[in-house]
């Protein structure tokens, strides 16, 4: 049994739709991509799958049906989301946001929120700022930290390259793929940038227009002539 089983996902909005019946899984700790052109429906197949929209289909968390459960619900199973370009809370400070991120938790927090200001100085320069202040990039670090916070059991990254400059994003994903390590978490990550996500992540699915067209480890797709031809700029 996989942590995450997807089948048959369908979702959209209001009349249109926009997932045709997704089957898709993620076991424990393992790191998977959703790769796709713009408008495919990578978010909004994260989007149905925190809840944040209706769907229909079967979502199986570590053999529950979870689908349409609240949000607050999916944080208590081990489930964060990392939502496209707005994962702080604006108004509060930095720290704020990363204790919020570790709300709920029973256990002393303190040891995390040093170990992410130790992997983002420059969140530790700007802890009593508030996080609406920062860079884009900056803010996507805080987000990220702030869902690790909460010790997640899979984390559903959307995009997280967005906006970011190259260098940045490398930053980014290779804390990601530290701390999911260390932590165990397993990772859905949906990116445009097929290269580096394909770099990241050991397992891949090709959605294209609401369909999944193809699947596999990412080092077959990275060899794969068309997948290249259509994500990877060669
Ligand atoms: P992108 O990288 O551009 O975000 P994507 O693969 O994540 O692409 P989605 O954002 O999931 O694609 O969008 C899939 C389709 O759903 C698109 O046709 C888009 O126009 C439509 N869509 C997305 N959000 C909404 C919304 N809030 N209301 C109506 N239609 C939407």
């Amino acid at each position: 049994m996989s942590l995450l089983e997807v089948s048959g996902l369908e979702a959209g909005y209001g009349l249109v739709s926009v997932l045709f019946g997704l089957d898709l899984d993620v076991d424990a700790g393992e790191v998977v991509v959703i790769l796709g052109a713009n408008g495919a429906g990578k978010t909004t197949t994260l989007r149905a799958l925190s809840g944040m929209i209706p769907s229909r289909g079967s979502v199986r968390f570590d053999g529950v049906e979870i689908r349409g459960s609240r949000p607050d619900r999916l944080v208590r199973l081990g489930i964060a989301h990392v939502p496209q370009g707005r994962g702080t809370i604006t108004d509060l400070t930095v720290a704020e946001n990363l204790l919020v991120g570790g709300y709920g938790r029973r256990d002393d927090i303190t040891p995390d929120l040093d170990h992410w200001f130790e992997v983002f100085p420059r969140l530790a320069e700007r802890r009593t700022q508030p996080a609406g202040s920062m860079s884009g990039g900056e803010q996507q670090m805080l987000a990220i930290a702030r869902a690790f916070m909460c010790r997640p059991r899979l984390l559903l990254l959307d995009e997280p390259s967005l906006g970011l400059a190259p260098l940045v994003t490398r930053e980014v994903f290779e804390r990601v793929r530290i701390a999911a390590a260390e932590q165990g978490t397993a990772v859905l990550l949906v990116e445009q940038n097929a290269n580096l996500a394909l770099a990241f992540a050991s397992r891949a699915y090709v959605l294209e227009a609401g369909h999944i067209v193809g699947s596999g480890p990412s080092s077959e797709l990275a060899g794969d002539e068309s997948i290249r031809r259509a994500y990877l700029g060669s």
